[in-house]
């Protein structure tokens, strides 16, 4: 037997309701917020995403899935959106007609090397918002704005927000220096990841999972104490903007987010859902000022997020938040074979008038038919047979209180439309 690659899963049954729920959602709070649809390739040039998330980056150095193509391309399965939204702007000059704000969401699989666990697949999913133009505090109390009525039109409530500020460029360059000074006396206490990182991305070591609890880490400095007059500013005008519309969050110094991109406000949302432990982020966002400079573009600051969905979809579950039965309208049975032309033209014209229908093909007794259909989530049941046939009829039986009456084919879909 030939089985899925390690880290991927099959999506299928009730679980693709969650899906549909998940991002149907999606799609109208986006809507609401007049933000666009974007669609980009789903592998792009490895330089792309070496350059945009940054080498020193855990995903840049171990998780891409990189390949030659048979003309000797190096490309890379795409590990996240933002360079490939901001790579198609850049291109297709999207920024060219417009100084106001573009804004765009979009969806699909992400793929990165790692451990699988609850919550964690080598193909996963993501739904993200990218909006450009000039930094604004508004625009970024706008798209975490977003995020939360997401959430809450899903029917999920206890997602707590963390945020952060980077500051500008500048900032981060002396809480660079601070860092190394503070650190480079505890090298050998480092793990052989952070030895690196030390050298070339020192902020990186914050986010290590392994060194975090370390004793001397509680002493290590703050980029708090390091920030700008404006940085400050900008980072309270968007905390204002939030507690305007009594957004809740918790300001916590120690995120700084798996890519090298962002600058400024870094946020995440996190879950307390149990099944979830070590994969409680549900969504993780910031601003990225440079990122459309550095790969080439504009000078044009950029604010996003992006949503898991595989743990959206675990506690969408269990939390009961979708129907996931989905009951047929009308099921169409043929009591013969010789009646089966009949009951597919009239099965086909429900569908034409918007009844969900499914017709029996099969050749077995009506007996067999007809229990079927009742083990199904049917609302009517039509039965087509021969004396019926005759007087252009059929028989409409209601599924739930079984009375049944005889219909003209001709009055059939106005006999539902009553019904319905
Ligand atoms: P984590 O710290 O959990 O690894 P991350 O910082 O790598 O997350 P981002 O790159 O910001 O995450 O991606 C945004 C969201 O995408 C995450 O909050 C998470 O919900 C989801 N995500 C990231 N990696 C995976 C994965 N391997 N499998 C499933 N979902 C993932
Ligand atoms: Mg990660």
């Amino acid at each position: 037997m030939i089985t899925k690659p390690k880290g991927t899963y099959d999506l299928y049954g009730e679980d693709t309701k969650i899906y549909d729920y998940v991002l149907d959602t999606f799609r109208g709070e986006c809507s609401l917020n007049n933000y666009e649809l974007i669609k980009t390739p789903i592998f792009e040039s490895s330089t792309l995403f070496h350059r945009g998330i940054g080498e020193t980056t855990d995903i840049v150095t171990k998780e891409t899935y990189d390949f030659k193509d048979k003309g000797g391309r190096d490309l890379t399965l795409r590990p996240e959106g933002t360079a490939g939204v901001v790579r198609c702007l850049i291109e297709n000059k999207l920024y060219a007609n417009t100084n106001n704000y573009l804004k765009y969401y979009y969806y699909g699989p992400m793929f990165r090397y790692e451990r699988p666990q609850s919550g964690r697949f080598r193909e996963f999913n993501q739904f993200g918002v990218e909006v450009f133009g000039k930094m604004n505090p508004y625009i970024d109390a706008e798209v975490i704005n977003l995020g939360v009525k997401y959430f809450l039109a899903l029917g999920i409530e206890n997602v707590k927000i963390k945020i952060n500020n980077l500051g500008s460029k500048s900032d981060r360059e002396k809480y660079r220096e601070a860092l190394i000074g503070y650190l480079k006396p505890h090298i050998d206490e480092l793990c052989e990841d952070c030895k690196v990182r030390l050298e070339k991305n020192p902020l990186r070591v914050l986010d290590c999972k392994v060194d975090s609890d370390k004793e001397f880490f509680k002493n290590v400095p703050k980029i708090e104490d390091y920030l700008c007059d404006e940085s400050k500013d900008y980072f309270n005008e968007l905390l204002d903007n939030l507690n305007a519309l009594e957004i809740e969050y918790e300001v916590d110094n120690s995120l700084v987010r798996g890519l090298d991109y962002y600058d400024y406000a870094v946020f995440e949302f996190v879950t307390d859902d149990e099944k979830l432990k070590g994969a409680s982020t549900i969504c993780g966002g910031g601003r990225y000022n440079d990122l459309v400079s550095t790969l080439g573009g504009p000078d044009l600051g950029g604010v996003g997020f992006a949503i898991g969905y595989e743990r959206l979809a675990e506690i969408v579950k269990t939390l009961g938040l979708v129907k996931t039965s989905d009951p047929v309208d009308v099921y169409v049975v043929p009591v013969t074979e010789n009646e089966l032309s009949d009951a597919f033209i009239i099965g086909c014209m429900l569908k034409d008038a918007g009844y969900k229908t499914e017709i029996d093909y099969r050749d077995t007794s009506i007996k067999n038919k007809l229990s079927h259909a009742n083990k199904l989530d049917v609302t009517y049941i039509v039965i087509v047979g021969e004396e019926e046939l005759k007087h252009y009829e059929v028989k409409l039986k209601d599924a739930v209180t079984k009375e049944e009456k005889l219909v003209k084919i001709n009055d059939l879909v106005d006999e539902l439309n009553i019904n319905f």
